[in-house]
């Protein structure tokens, strides 16, 4: 913890102090009959303001220091320790429904109703969920769900259109905030972030108490928080306990808190994987501990077996992504009605073109593949590549090579989407970035 961080931490403490409790709501969790010990090791006599307490639930349970059983799998047989070392904290930070909590700050009236943000906010419209309000979550709806099925569950909701600017500024701020409590900071997404704050030296639910308090301040919003000895148990920590929570996963805590969840709380386990794995008889994380790895890696290839295999251990190696390049940069949009005319799908195509383009020039990268893809409305998706002589961001040498594309497609079918992306990227330049800058 820098001085700085310290320091910020310091201003969240107040003159009276009150002492630090768990949630109630999961105190089974502390005090299991007959467990032999029980997992919490922070006691009451860490104290935290009032303030801090008002904005979060703590849920502590275990941690580096506990001694609860070695964890074991339904059958009894032994498997290797999930936690070779506690040598890393990583905390998982999610904004609580953020699209949808943003706008509720914009606009109060509609606090406590069941809210939709997506598309251009027209359940009438193509277009999917991108956040539903915990409100409107109790009818079934869910991001990615298309905005005809969220209005059918939910007459009555709230649909409003997606508002990225106003979103991305409010990303900002908080990736701003938190860069004040680490250096190594992933930005795993426009709400999310992982930070690496094993070098600290303060206890991590007082960390994540000043991050969750700074954030409330800066921005009106709630987050919730998950620590673990990586980012996968990180990630599992933070959703266990939303809106508003804070959980810390500990060594003991994975056979009771991690094994009972369904096989598709683990992060990369999709609806295809979920399917597979229910098909194998293993619906929870606890079922998929207990399998050797022979099993996993001849049913879903050696990569994704393997990494099932130990997820469920809680095992993950990664480290935090603190800078990566972008491989591509792509734009496309969805018809409101189906497209013949191939003049109107030039023109989109174009402008989709400009903008891709626009997006290379201000990042400062360069590409060599230029890719046109074209979905018809029976859904059937076609792409057409072309490889450039040279890596460009210039629009026109872009838009030549984009039409060269869309001239291949057959057009006897009216289409429902198109899109642009330049791939194969390499950072321009400062020659080449400083003369499309002038042109
Ligand atoms: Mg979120």
């Amino acid at each position: 913890m820098t001085k700085l961080a310290y320091h910020l931490l310091e201003q969240t403490r107040s003159n009276r102090p009150v002492a630090l409790k768990p949630s109630r709501a999961h105190g089974t969790t502390h005090a299991r009959p007959g467990a032999e010990r029980e997992s919490i090791t922070h006691r009451p006599s860490q104290l935290v303001s009032p303030a801090i307490m008002a904005i979060g639930r703590f849920q502590i349970c275990g941690g580096p220091g506990s001694k609860g059983p070695r964890p074991r799998p339904g059958n009894g047989c032994p498997i290797k320790p999930p936690f070779p070392s506690m040598a890393r904290k990583i905390l998982h930070l999610d904004m609580d429904a953020f699209f949808a909590a943003i706008e509720v700050l914009r606009r109060p009236e509609l606090a406590g109703q069941p809210l939709v943000v997506g598309g251009r906010g027209d359940p009438n419209e193509r277009g999917v969920v991108s956040t539903a309000s915990y409100e409107a979550r109790k009818y079934g709806i869910h991001s990615a769900m298309p905005l005809r099925t969220a209005h059918r569950l939910c007459p009555h909701a709230v649909f409003l259109p997606v508002d990225y600017r106003e979103y991305s500024r409010v990303s900002a701020i908080i990736k701003d905030l938190l860069r004040r409590f680490s250096t190594s900071i992933e930005d795993a997404g426009i709400d999310e972030a992982y930070l690496d704050i094993t070098e600290s030296e303060l206890p991590s639910e007082h960390i994540a108490s000043a991050i969750k308090q700074q954030i409330n301040q800066a921005t009106g919003l709630t987050c919730s928080i998950g620590i673990g000895a990586n980012k996968l148990l990180a990630k599992i920590a933070s959703d266990l306990d939303k809106p508003n929570g804070l959980t810390i996963l500990g060594e003991a805590d994975l056979e009771k808190r991690v094994w009972p969840l369904p096989v598709r709380k683990l992060p990369g386990v999709g609806p295809k994987t979920d399917e597979k794995l229910k098909q194998m008889g293993l619906r929870t994380i606890g079922a998929l501990a207990e399998q050797p790895m022979a099993r996993l890696v001849e049913a879903f290839g050696q990569a994704h077996g393997r990494w099932l295999y130990e997820a469920a251990r809680g095992i993950d190696e990664r480290p935090l992504v603190t800078h990566w390049e972008p491989r591509s940069m792509s734009h496309e949009t969805t018809f409101q009605r189906d497209v013949g005319d191939w003049q109107v799908l030039a023109r989109t195509l174009t402008r989709l073109v400009r903008r891709v383009a626009r997006e290379l020039r201000q990042e400062g990268y360069v590409g060599r593949t230029v890719t046109v893809k074209l979905r018809y409305g029976d859904f059937e998706t076609h792409t057409h590549e072309k490889t450039l002589e040279e890596p460009t961001a210039d629009p026109d040498a872009v838009q030549r090579a984009a039409l060269e594309c869309f001239a291949h497609f057959p057009l006897e079918k009216e289409v429902r989407l198109i899109g642009v992306r330049v791939g194969d990227l390499h950072k321009a330049l400062a020659t080449h970035t400083t003369s499309i800058a002038a042109s």
